[in-house]
C-alpha cells in the first residue's frame, strides 16, 4: 500500500452544507455551525441526518490539517485515514462544546457533557436592616478572567494551534522506569510543555492581547438588587458571571447577605422586629405615650391604653410593622417592644412619702408579725449582688461541673476517691 496516491473525490460537499465559501475563516465556519446547529437540533425537532452531517463537516474543517486533506483530495481521502483517523465524534458532543450540556435550558444532557464547570465565586455581602426592610441596589465593581476578545480564546492569531510534541495533544505525559527484572512502573503525569492543555503556540502566532494565555483581566460592575424582606444568609445568584476559560462552563457569582447587627430592632423568628423600650415606674403605673423611628424613618406613636399598668419584661406587639415578608412586601411582621421597667433608687422617698403612696398602692402581701413572732426568729442582714457577681458564680459553677465530667469519662473505674484519700 506505499506510495497510493489518493484519487480526487468531492471537496466541496462540506461547506456547502454549511452554507460558507471555499474561503471561510476559522471564525465564519464557527459562526455558521453554529447558526445552523441550532436550527436542526434534534432535540428542537430538527432532522437527526442532517444534525450529524453538520457537526461532521465542522469536525473536518475547523482542523486545519484535516480541512488541508479535504481541499486537495476530498472526502474519501479523509476516510481512508489520511487525517489521523477519520473517526467520527458523537454529532452532539460537538454541539455541546459550544453551547455546554443545557443549551436549550433542560439542565444537564443525558449524553455526558464534554465541558468541565469552572468554580462558583462567594463572596459575603454586608447589609444594613434598614436595606433589608427597604430594599436597595448595589453596584458592586469585581474584576475577573474573561476569554480574550481578540483571539476568542484560541491563545493565538491564526486560530490555530498544534498539537503539543511533549506529550502528543493528550496533556499528559506517560514515563516509564525499570524497577526490577522485567519489571516497568508506568507514571502519568500533567504534561509540563503545555501545562494539559495538548496545546502548542508557537512564539509567533501568540495573541498580543491576551499573550497566549486565552484569557484576560475584565472589570465587570454588577447591580446586586437587595429585595424587601430579603434575610441574613440568604443568596443572590448571577449565572456565569464568574471567572471564564477555555472550553468550560463559567461558574456562578454567589453574594451571601449578612446583616449588620442593630442598634436598636431584632429581626426573630421570620419577619418579626423586636426593640426594647424602658419605661419609668410612674409610665409603668400611670401610662405612657412616645415616638418610635422605624426603618423607613417614619415616627410611630406607642402610647398605652386607659388606666393599663405594665409589667417588668412584658412584651406588646403592632401587627404589621415588622419586617416585610420578601416576595409580598405588602405582608409585613409583628413590631414586638419589650417593656423594662426602670424603678426609682433607694432613698428617694421620705417616710412621709411612703406612707402617702402605701394608701395608694395595693394592701402589703406579707403580714404584720406579731412580737411573739418576732422572738421566735433569727436576726439577718441583707447583702446587695450584683448581677456580674451572679454571672461569675454561675460560670465558675459550669467550669467545675465540665472538669467533672471530663474525669468522668476518662475513667469511670477509676479509684478516684482512694487516690484522693492517700
Ligand atoms: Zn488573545
Ligand atoms: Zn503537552
Amino acid at each position: 500500500m506505499f506510495g497510493r496516491v489518493p484519487k480526487k473525490s468531492d471537496n466541496t460537499k462540506f461547506y456547502e452544507v454549511l452554507g460558507v465559501p471555499k474561503s471561510a475563516s476559522q471564525d465564519e465556519l464557527k459562526k455558521a455551525y453554529k447558526k445552523a446547529a441550532i436550527k436542526n437540533h434534534p432535540d428542537k425537532g430538527g432532522d437527526p441526518e442532517k444534525f450529524k452531517e453538520l457537526a461532521h463537516a465542522y469536525e473536518v474543517l475547523s482542523d486545519p490539517e484535516k480541512r488541508e486533506i479535504y481541499d486537495q483530495y476530498g472526502e474519501d481521502a479523509l476516510k481512508e485515514g489520511m487525517g489521523g483517523g477519520g473517526s467520527s465524534h458523537n454529532p452532539f458532543d460537538i454541539f455541546e462544546s459550544f453551547f455546554g450540556g443545557g443549551a436549550f435550558g433542560g439542565g444537564g444532557s443525558s449524553r455526558g457533557r464534554r465541558q468541565k464547570r469552572g468554580e462558583d465565586v462567594v463572596h459575603a455581602l454586608r447589609v444594613s436592616l434598614e436595606e433589608l426592610y427597604n430594599g436597595t441596589t448595589k453596584k458592586l465593581s469585581l474584576s475577573r478572567n474573561a476569554i480574550c476578545s481578540k483571539c476568542k480564546g484560541k491563545g493565538s492569531k491564526s486560530g490555530a494551534f498544534s498539537r503539543c510534541y511533549g506529550c502528543q495533544g493528550t496533556g499528559m505525559k506517560i514515563t516509564t522506569r525499570q524497577i526490577g527484572l522485567g519489571m516497568i512502573q508506568q507514571m502519568q503525569h500533567v504534561c509540563p510543555e503545555c501545562r494539559g492543555s495538548g496545546e502548542m503556540i508557537s512564539d509567533q502566532d501568540r495573541c498580543p492581547q491576551c499573550k497566549g494565555n486565552k484569557v484576560t483581566q475584565e472589570k465587570k460592575v454588577l447591580e446586586v438588587h437587595i429585595e424587601k424582606g430579603m434575610r441574613d444568609g440568604q443568596k443572590i445568584t448571577f449565572e456565569g458571571q464568574a471567572d471564564e476559560a477555555p472550553d468550560t462552563i463559567t461558574g456562578d457569582i454567589v453574594f451571601v447577605l449578612e446583616q449588620k447587627k442593630h442598634p436598636k430592632f431584632d429581626r426573630k423568628f421570620g419577619d418579626d422586629l423586636y426593640v426594647d423600650h424602658n419605661l419609668s415606674l410612674t409610665e409603668a403605673l400611670c401610662g405612657f405615650q412616645f415616638a418610635l423611628t422605624h426603618l423607613d424613618g417614619r415616627q410611630l406613636l406607642i402610647k398605652s391604653n386607659p388606666g393599663e399598668v405594665i409589667k417588668p419584661g412584658q412584651y406588646k406587639a403592632i401587627n404589621d410593622e415588622g419586617m416585610p415578608h420578601h416576595q409580598r412586601p405588602f405582608m409585613k411582621g409583628k413590631l414586638v417592644i419589650q417593656f423594662h421597667v426602670i424603678f426609682p433608687e433607694s432613698g428617694v422617698f421620705s417616710p412621709e412619702q411612703c406612707r402617702k403612696i402605701e394608701s395608694i398602692l395595693p394592701m402589703r402581701s406579707s403580714k404584720h408579725l406579731t412580737d411573739m413572732e418576732l422572738d421566735d426568729c433569727e436576726e439577718t442582714t441583707l447583702h446587695d449582688v450584683s448581677a456580674e457577681e451572679v454571672k461569675r458564680r454561675k460560670e465558675r459553677q459550669h467550669r467545675h461541673r465540665e472538669a467533672y465530667d471530663e474525669d468522668d469519662d476518662d475513667d469511670e473505674s477509676a479509684p478516684r476517691v482512694q487516690c484522693a484519700q492517700q
